[in-house]
């Protein structure tokens, strides 16, 4: 599985300095390969590479890799727009949005991510430090810092390319690491995990994970939104892109704690665990409009990757199961049956008289479906 850490940089002053020229460099150049791309039809990595590294080289003064990324980028962002455009997301042919994009080159921010490989960039795990290649020659002692976690997983797993991102003022670089995804054990069990709106994730073992902080907070920031969507100024549009942001981490950061409860608890009982398949959940949220301003489904997607993720890196099974019935299926007598759920938080079998809290049997039946799909798709792993 590939994932990505994301680490903050600590330059110095001078430092930074020095990582901005470049960046701000290396994207003068896309720029500049990219007006070339469109003027001369020519899009392929190579192709392009042929007409233009020499000439950014010397016209940008690119450290040799980063000219070179700085090209296969412009071709990366073509391919991506003319898949965009292939799949209408753009509107129809002819349609005025389409036209004005097809117009005209791609453009990249002054200070857009910029990929560095291997030979750019090394890590000193030891010291926490990078060396990476800039316009005015390497800086060898780049400190960064990250949680204990994140430290642990690059050392281990980091594999090929980073970014350089600046955010909100800030230094990043953003890794790349591949974690194995084959279990340490078989499991004899699973923990399953029904993700909810009331409750963000609840487990088979009838743990709630509630979101109400994060409900909370989300209801106050689009308050403010909104009062600041009203004044259209330059000032308004800004601090509504930190507000954003700011969402977005403490979002991700209640996704973090849920997902390492979770996991913490399917280790300490030597489960694997079991989850919906997420192609499902975007069906299942569909709600009533104050809800669903409440609960996007990055949210959702975010914290199921999150446990997976959390999971896999430690050696747990993962099984995705399918999501069809498990809210109206009793876990108990297997009866389906939507008169089974007379309101939101109660399950009630009609046949068996079972009852639970809706959430906890719908884990409970996702924990099941686990047992058996496991069962199912390693037969094969066992019969050779
Ligand atoms: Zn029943």
């Amino acid at each position: 599985m590939r994932l990505v850490v994301r680490v903050k940089l600590l330059p110095t002053p001078e430092q930074a300095v020095a990582l901005d020229a470049t960046l701000r460099a290396a994207n003068q150049a896309a720029n500049e390969v990219s007006r070339l791309a469109f003027e001369r039809k020519i899009f392929r990595s190579r192709d392009l590479r042929n007409i233009t590294y020499g000439h950014v080289r010397s016209q940008f003064g690119l450290p040799a890799q980063s000219a070179q990324h700085a090209i296969k980028k412009v071709a990366d962002a073509y391919t991506t727009l003319r898949s965009n455009l292939r799949h209408g997301n753009y509107g129809p042919p002819g349609s005025p949005r389409r036209a004005k994009i097809e117009a005209k080159p791609i453009v990249f921010r002054p200070r857009a991510a910029q990929p560095y490989d291997d030979r750019c960039l090394s890590w000193n795990h030891d010291a926490r430090t990078v060396s990476i290649g800039t316009l005015t020659g390497r800086i060898k002692d780049l400190a960064f810092t990250g949680s204990p976690d994140q430290l642990a997983r690059l050392r281990e797993h980091r594999r090929g390319e980073s970014d350089l991102l600046f955010r909100d003022g800030l230094w990043f670089l953003s890794a790349t690491i591949e974690v194995p995804d084959r279990p340490l054990a078989e499991p004899t069990a699973f923990l399953g995990v029904d993700l909810g709106i009331a409750n963000i994730a609840t487990t088979s073992d009838g743990v709630h994970h509630s979101g109400k902080g994060l409900n909370a907070v989300r209801h106050r920031h689009r308050e403010l939104r909104r009062r600041l969507q009203a004044k259209q100024t330059k000032s308004a549009k800004r601090l509504l892109k930190r507000r954003r942001r700011k969402e977005a981490r403490f979002a991700a950061n209640t996704n973090h704690t849920i997902a390492k409860q979770i996991v913490t608890e399917a280790i300490r009982t030597g489960r694997g665990i079991a989850l919906e398949d997420l192609g499902g959940i975007r069906d299942r949220v569909r709600l009533r409009k104050p809800q669903r301003v409440t609960l996007h489904s990055w949210s959702f997607h975010q914290l199921g990757s999150f446990i997976t993720y959390k999971a896999i890196r430690a050696g747990l099974a993962v099984i995705h199961v399918e999501a069809a019935y498990t809210s109206q299926g009793c876990s108990r007598c297997g009866h389906v049956d939507k008169h089974n759920r007379p309101n939101q938080e109660t399950f009630l079998c009609t046949s068996c008289g079972f009852a639970e809290h809706a959430d906890v049997n719908a884990a409970r039946n996702i924990a099941a479906r686990g047992v058996a799909g496991w069962a199912v798709s390693h037969a094969a792993d066992d019969a050779a």
